[in-house]
C-alpha cells in the first residue's frame, strides 16, 4: 500500500500531517507530500489514521 494525494481536492490545511508527521512531510504552501513508496505494516495504521482525518478525502490509500 502507498499513500497518494489527490492535489485538486486537497484543502492544503495539512491536518493529514499531524495524524503521520512521519509519513506526510508539508510544502511551503502547507499542501502534503508523500514519498509514494511502499509502507510498512506499522506505517499503515498511521497512514489509515491520516486517511480518515482528512476532511477532504483526498488523501487515499494506492495499491500502486
Ligand atoms: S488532510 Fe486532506 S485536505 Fe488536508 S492537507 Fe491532508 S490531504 Fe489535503
Amino acid at each position: 500500500m502507498k499513500l497518494a494525494v489527490d492535489p485538486v481536492a486537497c484543502d492544503g490545511l495539512g491536518m493529514c500531517a499531524h495524524q503521520a508527521p512521519d509519513l506526510i512531510a508539508l510544502d511551503p504552501w502547507g499542501y502534503p507530500i508523500v514519498d509514494g513508496g511502499d509502507l510498512s505494516e506499522d506505517q499503515m495504521a498511521k497512514a489509515r489514521r491520516a486517511v480518515r482525518a482528512c476532511p477532504k478525502r483526498a488523501l487515499y490509500e494506492a495499491n500502486h
